[in-house]
């Protein structure tokens, strides 16, 4: 039996992307009598922000921190809070909580997370990675739980799913939606998740690592979790600079600037990332009957009205009993989703 998905029809414009700001009045900041830190910690970058009664402020960030002990990303935060703090006039002891949205996949020890992530732990995929580093983990919550009073880390995934339905894109008259997911197509690939209501978790935080399945045999494409052939290690920003820069396209941007100036064989690279991206895309919506999916995340932002109609190509029309209905969109809260991510996690 086919069942007919919620509106909004095939037909119905897609929702407009709120900037950031725009959205910043939707949040009532007022409520907050003590500074929230909004941590936002990627592959490449880490940025720390403060949330209080006059809204998001003080935004300070830096290169994600990859040598030393590993220990030492997490001090990297603590000091940036400090940062933070001073930048704004605010006192590290008023923060009431820290919101902590991270690429993951999370491992927990003692009930606290580390980061196994494969764009910032050398120690996962060994030296063929180039990662300075021979970290399994990154420590992250224990140093900040003996810091800060109330600390809550999650997958950026979840995170930015969380602010796309309360603030962003995925939601319809106000309401979250029921069945929907974010993806981050960034340094690396990640997903939110959100089924019947629930925004799927799993047995460590990890649900939505999407990236890491396996689409393909091709060798060149070794992701740093150690496998070859999977989503990210074809298609994330760190795999487009080491898969392509022999070709003449130094990192994601100059192979997307080139596509889009017409040249023929950076055309046809990205007409391939997209194909494996969008049927990615296909696959999570078949798999958990999704209605709406927003997309973020520095690789595609950037270059989002060129992608996001060759992404649609491997959705629309293909088993049009499970896709019809479904709808692919930019992040509603734009290049601000992690600051809001983290936000989300503690509001
Ligand atoms: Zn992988």
């Amino acid at each position: 039996m086919v069942v007919s998905p919620v509106q909004p029809t095939p037909s119905a414009p897609s929702p407009s992307p709120v900037s950031g700001a725009n959205s910043a009045s939707l949040i009532d900041f007022s409520s907050l009598t003590h500074p929230l830190a909004c941590i936002d910690i990627g592959g490449t970058k880490v940025a720390v922000s403060m949330a209080d009664r006059h809204g998001i402020r003080g935004r300070v960030s830096e290169p994600t921190c990859k040598q030393g002990s590993n220990d030492a990303l997490a001090r990297q935060i603590i000091r940036l809070v400090g940062q933070s703090c001073a930048s704004v006039g605010l006192a590290v002891e008023d923060i009431s909580a820290v919101g902590v949205s991270s690429c993951g996949p999370f491992v927990l020890r003692d009930g606290c997370v580390e980061l196994a992530a494969p764009n910032i732990c050398g120690g996962l995929a060994g030296p063929a990675r180039c990662l300075p580093n021979t970290w399994i983990t990154a420590v992250l919550e224990a140093p900040l739980r003996a810091v800060f009073p109330h600390v809550r880390v999650e997958n950026d995934g979840i995170g930015a799913l969380e602010a796309e339905r309360r603030w962003g894109a995925l939601q319809i008259n106000g309401q979250p939606i029921a069945n929907c997911a974010y993806l981050t197509w960034s340094t690396g690939i990640g997903v939110g998740l959100c089924v019947d209501g629930h925004i799927l978790r799993g047995k460590n935080g990890n649900a939505g690592h999407a990236g890491h399945l396996f689409v393909s045999d091709n060798n060149d494409a070794l992701c740093g979790c150690g496998n070859v052939g999977d989503v990210e290690g074809l298609v994330a920003g760190n795999a487009i600079a080491r898969r392509f820069s022999a070709a003449g396209y130094a990192d994601a941007a100059a192979l997307l600037e080139a596509a889009k100036s017409g040249e023929k064989k950076a055309l046809a690279h990205v007409d391939e990332l997209c194909r494996v991206m969008g049927r990615t895309l296909y696959n999570l919506v078949v798999t958990l009957d999704l209605q709406r999916i927003s997309i973020g995340g520095s690789v595609y932002w950037h270059h989002r009205e060129f992608l996001l109609p060759r992404l649609q190509a491997h959705i629309s029309g293909k088993f049009a009993a499970l896709t019809d209905g479904f709808e692919l969109v930019s992040a509603g809260l734009g290049d601000k989703v992690g600051d809001y991510a983290a936000l989300a996690l503690v509001t």
